[in-house]
Formats: C-alpha cells, sequence, structure tokens
C-alpha cells in the first residue's frame, strides 16, 4: 500500500480526453468514475510513455484509443484489473512501435493472448512487463513524474554544461554534465565522432551536432533510429531504469546468473537478449557466446546443467571484454574514426563456411525474429 499512498497526491483527474505524448512521459491514470470514459492517447515519433491504470478494483468501463508512431513505446500497467474491468481499447500501431501490457492480476498467458489480441495484423513486438517487478516499478516512475514537471526547452537545459563523466547502460552512452544527464542511443547502429569544428562544415549526414567551446564537435547520425534524451536527475530515465544487470559489472556475477535462470522455461538466446535480464547483449555477440557454450540458441533454460550455465556466464563475460578491449567491432568507429579489432571468432555470420571445431558447414536458423548461425552438430538443440 506505500507506494499507492506516494502516489495519490499526483493523481490526474481527467474527463474524456486525449492524451499527446512527444517525449518521455510518465501518465498516472486513477479512474474513478462510474460513466464510460474514453480516452485517447497518442504517442508521437520516437516518445515513450509508462502509463499506469489505476482503477481502485471497481466496476470500470474504459475505452481506449491507442496511437503509436514509428519507434515509439508505450507501456500500459493496469492495476486491479479484476474481472469487473471492461476495456474497450483499440490500437493503431507502425511495425516499428513496441506496446506492452501488463494486468496486475491476470497470469502471463493470459495477458500475452489479449495482447496479441488486440495487435492482430500487425508486426509490431508485443512485450509483456513482468507482473512481479510492477510495484518497484511504480515508485520509480512516480518519482520521475514528479521531477519532470517544469518544462524547459532540450536546448536550455544542455547549453552551457560541462560533461564530467561517461558511463554506459546496456546499449545506453549515457553522459553526466555539470547539471543533468544525456542519454545517448543509437537503436540499430549509427556515428558518434568528435572532430574539430572547422574540419567539416554543415554535414546533413549528422542529425544532431553538440559544440564545445574548445572547437570541438560531437557529430552523432543514426542510421535508422535512436533517442537522445536530457534528465535532471539520472534514475528518471525510464527506458534505462528497466534494464537489467551489466555483463561486465560488479553487481553480476555467477551466482546471480543461476538464480536468474531459475524456474524459467523459455529458450536461452531470448533470455539473453532481452534487456531487462541482462543488458548489452545483442545478436551480433550471442551468436558466438552461445558457440562457446555449445548451446543451440533455442535450447530450453529448463534442461541446461549447472556446468552449461557455468560455460555460458564465462562466455558472455569472455566474449563482450574480448571485444571492449580492442574497441568493439572491426567495422566499427570510435570517437575519432578508428576501427575496433574485434572480429567474430567462431560462427556469427559465417554460413556455409566450416565450424571452426569439427569443420561441420555452419547453418544460418530463423530463432523468432533474429536469426542465428550455428554449427548443427557442436550446438544441439
Ligand atoms: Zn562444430
Amino acid at each position: 500500500m506505500k507506494e499507492r499512498n506516494t502516489m495519490d497526491n499526483e493523481q490526474m483527474i481527467i474527463d474524456d480526453t486525449t492524451i499527446n505524448v512527444v517525449d518521455q512521459s510518465f501518465i498516472k491514470l486513477v479512474v474513478d468514475v462510474k460513466k464510460e470514459l474514453k480516452l485517447v492517447i497518442n504517442v508521437k515519433q520516437a516518445a515513450s510513455a509508462v502509463m499506469i491504470v489505476d482503477l481502485l478494483g471497481q466496476d470500470q468501463r474504459l475505452n481506449i484509443e491507442t496511437i503509436l508512431a514509428d519507434h515509439s513505446t508505450l507501456t500500459v500497467l493496469y492495476l486491479n484489473a479484476g474481472h469487473n474491468l471492461m476495456i474497450n481499447e483499440e490500437v493503431y500501431i507502425d511495425q516499428r512501435a513496441k506496446y506492452k501490457v501488463a494486468y496486475s492480476e491476470m497470469d502471463e498467458d493470459k495477458v500475452k493472448r489479449i495482447a496479441n489480441y488486440y495487435l492482430r495484423g500487425f508486426q509490431a513486438e508485443v512485450e509483456l512487463v513482468s507482473v512481479a517487478l510492477i510495484k518497484d516499478q511504480i515508485h520509480q516512475e512516480f518519482n520521475c513524474h514528479h521531477q519532470q514537471k517544469e518544462t524547459v526547452s532540450f536546448k536550455e537545459k544542455i547549453l552551457n554544461k560541462s560533461i564530467t563523466h561517461i558511463g554506459y547502460k546496456g546499449k545506453w552512452i549515457i553522459m553526466q554534465l555539470s547539471q543533468g544527464f544525456l542519454f545517448l542511443s543509437l537503436g540499430m547502429g549509427g556515428d558518434l565522432f568528435l572532430k574539430r569544428t572547422a574540419d567539416i562544415g554543415p554535414d546533413k549526414r549528422y542529425q544532431l551536432r553538440l559544440y564545445f567551446d574548445d572547437k570541438r564537435s560531437l557529430y552523432i547520425s543514426f542510421w535508422w533510429f535512436g533517442y537522445f534524451h536530457y534528465t535532471d536527475n539520472g534514475f528518471e530515465h525510464s527506458m534505462t531504469s528497466l534494464l537489467g544487470y551489466d555483463p561486465l559489472g560488479d553487481e553480476w556475477d555467477l551466482d546471480i546468473f543461476y538464480k536468474m535462470l531459475e524456474g524459467k522455461k523459455g529458450n536461452i538466446k531470448s533470455f539473453l537478449m532481452d534487456q531487462h535480464n541482462i543488458a548489452g547483449i545483442g545478436n551480433v555477440y550471442i551468436q558466438d557466446i552461445l558457440f562457446y557454450a555449445r548451446l543451440h540458441p533455442l535450447k530450453k533454460i529448463d534442461t541446461l546443467t549447472s556446468l552449461e550455465k557455468k560455460k555460458l556466464y564465462n562466455a558472455i563475460i569472455g566474449q563482450l571484454k574480448k571485444s571492449a578491449d580492442v574497441g568493439g567491432l572491426k567495422y566499427e568507429k570510435d570517437l575519432y574514426g578508428d576501427n575496433g579489432g574485434y572480429d567474430f571468432e567462431y560462427v556469427a555470420y559465417k554460413k556455409g563456411k566450416p565450424c571452426p571445431v569439427c569443420n561441420t558447414t555452419i547453418e544460418e536458423i530463423k530463432t523468432g525474429a533474429t536469426k542465428s548461425c550455428i554449427c548443427p552438430a557442436c550446438q544441439k538443440q
């Protein structure tokens, strides 16, 4: 009940309305009406919102229309969503948008069925928010809302600030400023160069350019999509606050990994790629990681022996560290334009070539939305 009480101070009282989300937003909706409530949620391009709908455990009628533009994300958490709830929900979603839904009193299969039903005919990704995590998340997201009250433009927020520290979380680069934080994600890839401002004139290939007073500029270009966000506090960024363990960080170890896998039933590749579990493993690295551990990507987690889990743990750290030590992948460039030194070691992107261990021809298989190269002899399902 603690979280609930805290949030009540901030509740939004609305009648039939349209909510436009243009950046990162937290929406708390307490539904306490007997009549039917009509609500339109319009999430603009590249924006993301977390919406908590608290139904107060009463009979409620909700008529929700959700419009999701390119690369937008909407997470809806229904609290007190018991059998009395009647939601008439229509979702218009772009293929590259994400719609996540969770009901606090329903099992995962039911939530998934409902989400798929609403998204039928679309190829968008349906992702479920862990029901067990809901309470912690509310509290965190509430803080986020509370501190984003004042609206000052993005430029004003970062003008005349210095970058005091640069870190990362998962696939995000986090720049701590003398006041505030910048969060950068290159999405499916991008360029990030630091150059003397005079060396490059106006260049349309870059979507963003930060000028520094030492006459250098940081150029950012997204190959497909990306995010560049400002927050006053590091913890209030919803897209990174949900990320899982840093595989190269001190907080993650073998015992935690064992515990994370306990009771899990899905396949191992999906688990490792889910950024809410471990943040930072993408399709590029997972293929050689799984080969090193001699695991088939679709192998079920509950069939793994503790030796296999240990091998996998070592493979994750080993492969990522090897790449980080030499500045990333061969085709990636650092801030100054120099290439990394890591090349694929075993089977990744080597379809048709011989396995480095047993010479069997490497195959490419479909693993959900992604593909994986495997050695069919070394990595049996
Ligand atoms: Zn092999």
